[in-house]
Parts: C-alpha cells; structure tokens; sequence
C-alpha cells in the first residue's frame, strides 16, 4: 500500500466523513496523494483507526433503522435527486478523478457516466424490491416473498475508477435500504468525499453514508466488526482472497471482485484494421489501468497475428501521452510512481523472457512533466503462455501478442489462464463466435466488443479468481446481494388441528 506515515501539514487534509461530518481522526497517520502528471504531492488523507472506523460503523448502525423503514419509494426519490446532482457535476467530479488518478479527462466523464447508470438502475428500486407472490398453494394459504435490507454494509474499492466501482455498490445498497461505510482507494480519495457531499445535498440522512479512508488497519476493523453485515470488495486478486477469507469467517456475506488478465481473440477471417483499433483502445485506454483492459492478442495463425502486429505497431508508436487534464491526449500517467516502477519492471522481465518488445515505452518524456509517472505504450509479440509477463496482471500499457494454430488451442489457453474476467473474440464467423462464447470460462464475453462491461441493468463480475463469492454487482445480483429473503406462508384458518405428518398441501 502507499501508505506514509509522515507527511507535511501544510499539505491539503483529507478527512474520513462521519455520521455527517468532517473528522481527521486520532491515528495521526497519512498517506500521500499525488497528482500523477506532475508528480507532486496535491495533499495527504487520514488514514483510519479501528476505532474511526468503529466510529463510522456505529454512526451507520444508528442510522439503519430509521432508513430501512423510509419507503422505496422515498428512498428512490433521493437517489433521483442524487442522479441529478451527479449529472450537474460530472465535469467537476471528472477533474477531480483526474487530479489524482491521472486518466484523460474524457475517460473520467465516461467513468462519472457509468456510475450513474447505476444511479438510474437504483432510482428503479420500489419495482425491483417487488417480491414474488402465489395466491393459494394450499387450500386457503398464500405464499410471498419479500427482500429485507441486510443493516449495515462496506465496500472496499480500488484506485483504478475512484468513482465508477464505488457506484456499482453503494447506490443498489443505499436504495435496498441498508446503510453504507465506504472505504475508498488511499491513492485517490477525494471523489468519494464529493460523492457523499453530493448524497447529503440530495436529502440523505447523516450516517446513511460514511466514508472512512485508510489502509489495511481500517479494512481489517471492517471484516472484523460483528456489526457489518455484508462487504463489497473490488481490487486486486490476492487482497479480493484475503477478503472473502477473512470476511466469510467472521460469518459475513462477501463479494469480492479481483484482478484480470483479459485476452482478445482474433480468429483469421478478422479485419486487422478493426482489430487494431479495437485493441488500441482496449489495451492503451485509461494507461491499461482498467480490469476490463485487454492485455493478450491471442491471434489464430501466423497470417493474422503478422497483419494484426504491421497495422498496430505504428499506431502504438504514435499514441499522444500527456496530462490527463489538458488536450485531450490518448493516454495519461499511471497512478504512482511506485506503480510505474512495477509496469516498467514487467517490460524488463519480458525482454529478460525472450518475448520480442515491438514498441518500447520505456523512458518516454512528457514535455513540461519532468516528475510525471508516464509511460509509453509497449507492445510484444511472441509471448509464450509459461512467461510471467503472460501470466501475471500488469495493469498498464502492455500489449502481449500470442500466436496460436486454431481456436480450440486458443480457448484451451483463456480456460488454463488463473483469471476469468472478460475476453473478446473478433471474427465474421458466428458459429465460431457462438462456440467460443458458450464455451469459454470466462465471466464477461465480447463479440467483436473489446471491453463488453455489462450495463447496470445486468451484473458484473468474472470468474475463477477473478471473483470471490457467488453474486456479481449491481444489476439483478447487486439487489440480492444486499437484500435477504423472507418467504411467508399465510392461512386465516377457523380451526387448527395438530398434524403429526410433514405438511403438504393437500
Ligand atoms: P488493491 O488490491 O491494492 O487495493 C484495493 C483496496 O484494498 C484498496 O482500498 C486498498 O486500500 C485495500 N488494500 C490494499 N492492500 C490491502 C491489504 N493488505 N489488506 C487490506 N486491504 C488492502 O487494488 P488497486 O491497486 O487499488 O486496484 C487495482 C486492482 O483492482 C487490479 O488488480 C484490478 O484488476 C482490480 N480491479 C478489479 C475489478 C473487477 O471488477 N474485477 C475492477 C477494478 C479493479
């Protein structure tokens, strides 16, 4: 983690917000936020205690019950005045993602944009908690269901969307009628903070929402608070595993979302033209800092992967990298310098593996950005399925090309792969595409869709352990997720005899 404990106090402070209000918290420790186009530090936030963090729980505790009885209805109402509000600012809350988390301006909008589709989802809540309802399974006896709010529940996001990932959780939580801590990434707090300031401005009771900021210590107090009843998790692999581990034992419900390793299928009847735009985007958006990025070509045949390599190579040579907030470039920084010295690491690895580094982004100059934490594009060619920089989730701007005799040697490869996030396959071939689809062992599939990240309306979530837990987030999942099930069987009878018997319904 990035977590500092000294930082200087003249830097901004950013506070947990609690029960409705600003605190800084007792621990005295700090992580350091960075602008990542510049490389220097734009402020420090609090990081939480296990007794902030209890503050935070029991100030949502308290709020449960007078939320849980407020009616659907008036729950969605809040959330409409929240879409609202979001709407309003989405350009704002754009340039703050940008600030801290350094992706292109437009990207940030895109990621306000798919928050709150989740916002408009939960605004559909009084339909959605409709339970199911059979009139007479027996003689005189009628059957329902209902879905009762869990009380109350986190969500631990990551620093790649500070915006997005926490709004696939807390909008369905909040309108199901439970309450909320939130414990966003360290690395680029402050749009959480926005988001509960704009909650609050949307009629939200204190302490329906609370976010507390920190590292381990704060996360730990989470999964061990016999008060939080469910937690939502979305970050890497093997803090996703410690999660549901840890939460799951403390007898929690969890879904926990982790890391990627997403493959792109190009079958030999594919356009490379096509292919390489969709790639471009795919691999390079967001610096490759998306779980849903594309980092594996896999192409079928020698023919596609050479017209694939001879399209995309010139364009990866040419991608504009800059200052997220400023011209609108291709591709920003990465997050930390910390994590560009990881990125880097792995291009290293990969020519140490034999694999054959076509573009080399390494050492790229941003001009006016001496201290910014850029890298260029890298593309290789040639990887082998035993190499690290195959196997492992780089989580930047690499582009590993593998080439394969057919489709079925390619599926073989997705299904052998630890992760089961998302994949694509690009082809004018709809048996093959059905094929693949139905076949692969993969969460979420594109067909000629580099990046097919559901709509809130459906559910997200891979597979394998891409995904800790059985329920994917927002969409039909995120409602049962944080709902539970009552089943009520009803008779208004004029006498009851005792019945000896298991009782069936005669
Ligand atoms: P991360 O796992 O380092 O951090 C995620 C969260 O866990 C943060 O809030 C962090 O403070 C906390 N955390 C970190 N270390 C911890 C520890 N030892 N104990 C307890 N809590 C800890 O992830 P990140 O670097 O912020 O985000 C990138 C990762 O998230 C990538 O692996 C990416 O694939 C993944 N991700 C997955 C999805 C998905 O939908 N599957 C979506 C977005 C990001």
């Amino acid at each position: 983690m990035n977590a500092q404990v000294e930082q200087p106090s003249t830097l901004h402070a950013i506070p947990h917000l609690i029960g409705g209000k600003e605190s800084f918290g007792t621990s005295g420790r700090w992580s350091g936020v960075y602008n990542p186009a510049t490389g220097l530090a734009s402020g420090r936030v609090a990081l939480a205690s296990s007794a902030e963090v209890g503050q935070a729980v029991g100030a949502a505790a308290a709020a449960f019950p007078a939320w849980a009885a407020t009616t659907p209805l008036n729950r969605a109402r809040v959330m409409f005045r929240f879409k609202e509000l979001v709407e309003r600012h989405a350009d704002e809350l754009a340039a703050l993602i940008t600030s801290e988390h350094g992706k292109v301006q437009a990207d940030a909008r895109g990621e306000v944009t798919r928050g709150l589709e989740v916002i408009e989802f939960a605004c559909g809540i009084p339909h959605l908690l409709k339970g199911e309802h059979s009139q007479n399974v027996g003689r005189e006896v009628d059957s329902w269901s209902e879905f009762a709010p869990l009380g109350v529940v986190a969500g631990i996001t990551p620093f790649n969307f500070p915006c997005m990932v926490p709004m696939w959780m807390f909008p369905v939580a909040l309108a199901c009628g439970n309450t909320f801590v939130l414990k966003p990434s360290e690395r680029d707090p402050s749009t959480a903070n926005r988001l509960a300031e704009l909650l609050r401005e949307a009629g939200l009771p204190d302490g329906v929402f609370n976010v507390v900021h920190g590292d381990k210590e704060a996360v730990d107090a989470l999964l061990d608070d016999p008060c939080v009843e469910a937690v939502s998790f979305v970050g890497s692999t093997p803090i996703a595993e410690y999660i549901y581990e840890r939460g799951a034992r403390a007898g929690k419900r969890v879904q926990a979302l982790g890391g990627a390793k997403n493959h792109l299928v190009m079958m030999p009847d594919a356009d490379p033209q096509l292919v390489a735009q969709a790639l471009l985007g795919a691999a390079y958006g967001s610096a490759g800092e998306r779980c849903m990025a594309i980092s594996v070509a896999v192409c079928v045949g020698d023919a596609a992967a050479d017209a694939l390599v001879a399209t995309l190579k010139p364009m990866v040579e040419t991608l504009r990298i800059g200052n997220g907030a400023r011209g609108n470039p291709d591709m920003g920084p990465l997050v930390t310098r910390q994590h560009l010295d990881r990125v880097i690491g792995y291009v290293d690895l990969g020519v140490a593996e034999g694999a054959q580094l076509l573009v080399d982004g390494r050492g790229i100059r941003v001009e006016g950005h001496p201290g910014g934490f850029f890298l260029g594009g890298c593309l290789f060619d040639h990887v082998q399925p035993h190499m690290r920089i195959y196997r492992e989730e780089i989580f930047g701007p690499v582009l590993c090309v593998v080439r394969v005799p057919d489709l079925a040697r390619a599926t073989a490869l997705l299904d052998a792969h630890e992760y089961g996030n998302g994949c694509a396959i690009f082809t004018r071939d709809g048996g093959a595409a059905r094929e693949f689809a139905h076949r692969v062992q993969v969460g979420m599939v594109g067909i000629n869709v580099p990046i097919p990240v559901p709509m809130a309306f459906h559910s997200f979530g891979g597979w394998k352990r891409s995904l800790f837990g059985p329920l994917h987030m927002h969409g039909p999942d995120g409602v049962r997720f944080y709902t539970r099930l009552k089943t009520i069987t009803a008779r208004w009878p004029d006498e009851v005899r005792a019945e000896f018997v298991m009782p069936t319904m005669k």
